[in-house]
């Protein structure tokens, strides 16, 4: 961990900071419980530990510090989740360093194509505010848009020009920023003498057109969305969207993520609409947990992003045949990482727009309320598509369902699926009904691998070897001489890696001491028990009934080779046995009469 690192862990507070994602509520002197954000739960087993400054989770087991907190959080490498949270605290960023010449230039290319984009999203309002703008506002009103939506959103207008925003850009940024920045065209020349291919001057790209910004998560505008303002052939598409840039990749962002994110961790998903006016509209009547795709393909990285925040989608595509195609694939998609789903489907073949425009926002809250499971939808689906009792119609469906089928990560939501498919398909038919099995069988559920609990032998241990403060030292070091001095007696414990690694820790931190996962997850389980530091006398008893267990243990290997020996036979090797029997016999009486209370017995 570099110095800049340390300092910020030293300053912040991992209870604060966790507070600004999720709700903790205090629940002992030192730790504070809630939701855990990285799997689903309706009651809290996500703890947070303020004096030692980790993260545990009992349900996913998913453990470690503020740094690691904001990595999973937010899906960000170590050295982001750094600065995330030294800008929480309030601690200036020292002056990043570069790997290389070239990343340096990137960098600098995305700061200045964030700082056009700033500039270019306020020309735009402005032109909309114009003379110029009349009608585009006249446009915007007809969709039902108040002044206050349109400045919500930053909506403005690219003028009928061809140089006009060139012109306020010129003296912002040199050349190869403003061709890099996707805010202009330029005609393709051919190959050049360098085999390169070669462009004319630049112009506007976004002319006579309603221009709807684009925000990553953080809220800065990357790119435009430009609704032409006439129809007919000289207009162009109808929509047109910023190409591809070192700011933008249309495959990795979702349309008011970054307004939406809150209400989508308060309300607990996600509603999912296609177009970004159904999206805009939907939101500014108070719907706010909405995002758009911006397309009709729903993207693996935008599943990625989208997990991040929830796992449970409201899905509302439009209705028409490439809508409802859409919506499949992005089932599909979704239904692979386990989301859970629901399809929302308008009556009277309106989009979410002209829905909430028409009957308002309670009917369409009515409708979302109304959403059916994704299981049913396609159900219905099929049987919309392949109607009639005929065996080929119903081996169609059958066909059809197998595959969204296979795909649910879940075997009990699989099985469930199946069966319900075969009841209302009616199929009686054993062959199908047997295909319908195998499919629900086909996908297992990831088998993790969960710590087994651990024993109250191991939790003292543990907590022994993680103090920090002068006071319970002895009892610390009592622990680690042990485990240094003979670990295989400690080899049998669920926890011995942590243990191992605590007792080599020196002054490291002892989250941080710990490097396997699951072993850390053990140690944070036993740290936030509401208990004391051990005794020196707990310690050494937890020693005693550990070095006990585990010559009994050896005691059943012995007893067992013994009777194998004597079955085969070999003398040689029982009388050996035999020996080693008596010693361990003997060291477990010896360390049964050290025990406290014990020296009296015999
Ligand atoms: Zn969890």
């Amino acid at each position: 961990m570099s110095d800049f690192a340390q300092s910020v862990k030293q300053q912040a507070d991992i209870v604060k900071i966790v507070e600004t994602y999720i709700r903790l509520r205090k629940t002992g002197a030192q730790n504070y419980t809630g939701l855990c954000p990285f799997h689903k739960e309706k009651s809290p087993s996500f703890s947070v530990h303020a004096v030692r400054q980790f993260y545990h989770c009992f349900g996913c087991h998913e453990s470690g510090d503020v740094f690691s907190f904001v990595g999973k959080i937010e899906n960000v490498t170590f050295p982001e989740a750094v600065r995330i949270v030294a800008q929480k605290c309030g601690i200036p960023l020292p002056k990043r360093e570069f790997s290389s010449p070239e990343e340096a230039a990137e960098a600098r290319m995305r700061g200045k194509l964030l700082e056009l984009h700033e500039i270019a999203v306020a020309w735009f309002e402005e032109q909309l505010a114009s003379p110029e703008g009349a009608l585009a506002r006249e446009y915007l009103a007809g969709r039902g848009l108040t002044a206050e939506g349109i400045r919500a959103f930053r909506i403005g207008y690219g003028p009928d020009s061809f140089h006009a925003l060139e012109e306020r850009l010129r003296r912002e940024a040199d050349e190869a920023t403003l061709r890099a920045s996707g805010l202009f065209s330029a005609k393709e020349m051919g190959e050049g003498a360098d085999g390169k291919q070669q462009f004319g001057p630049i112009y506007d790209r976004f002319r006579k057109r309603v221009m709807f910004p684009i925000s990553n998560e953080s809220g800065r505008v990357i790119a435009f969305t430009a609704r032409a303002l006439e129809s007919g052939d000289k207009a162009g598409a109808k929509y047109i969207n910023s190409p591809e840039t070192p700011l933008y990749s249309k495959s990795h962002v979702l349309f008011n993520l970054d307004k939406a994110r809150a209400a989508i961790r308060r309300d607990g998903f996600a509603l999912l609409v296609e177009g970004q006016m159904d999206c805009i509209s939907v939101y500014l009547r108070g719907i706010q947990n909405v995002i758009a795709t911006s397309g009709t393909a729903f993207t693996e990285q935008q599943v990625a992003i989208l997990k991040r925040h929830t796992q449970n989608v409201v899905v509302n595509f439009d209705p028409d045949t490439a809508g409802a195609n859409a919506a499949e694939k992005s089932i599909a998609l979704l239904t692979e990482e386990g989301f859970s789903i629901k399809i929302v489907t308008l009556d009277g073949g309106l989009d979410p727009d002209r829905y909430v425009r028409e009957r308002g926002i309670e009917a369409y809250t009515q409708a979302i309320r109304g959403a059916r499971w994704q299981a049913d939808y396609l159900i219905d689906r099929a049987r919309q598509q392949f109607h009639g009792a005929s065996a080929e119609q119903k081996q169609k469906a059958v066909d059809f369902l197998l595959p969204h089928i296979r795909r649910i990560p879940q075997m009990l939501a699989r099985d469930q699926f199946a069966a319900d498919a075969a009841q209302k398909l009616g199929i009686s038919d054993a062959v199908f009904r047997a295909e319908f099995r195998q499919a629900a069988l086909k996908r297992r559920e990831r088998v993790e691998a969960r710590p087994a609990s651990l024993s109250e032998v191991e939790r003292v241990l543990l907590r022994a070897l993680a103090v920090t403060d002068p006071e319970h030292e002895s009892a610390r070091r009592i622990a680690a001489d042990a485990i240094n001095a003979q670990p295989q007696a400690f080899e049998h414990l669920t926890a011995f890696v942590a243990l191992r690694a605590l007792a080599e820790r020196g002054a490291r931190d002892p989250m941080d001491a710990v490097e396997d996962d699951v072993q850390r997850a053990l140690l944070a389980e036993a740290l936030l028990a509401e208990k004391d530091a051990p005794s020196a006398a707990e310690v050494e008893s937890a020693i005693q009934e550990t070095e006990e267990r585990a010559i009994a243990g050896r005691l059943r290997d012995v007893r067992a080779m013994i009777a194998d020996a004597e079955q085969r036979g070999d003398f040689a090797e029982l009388a050996l046995l035999t020996q080693k029997k008596l010693e361990l016999d003997r060291s477990l009486r010896r360390l049964h009469d050290q025990r406290p209370g014990n020296e009296a017995a015999d």
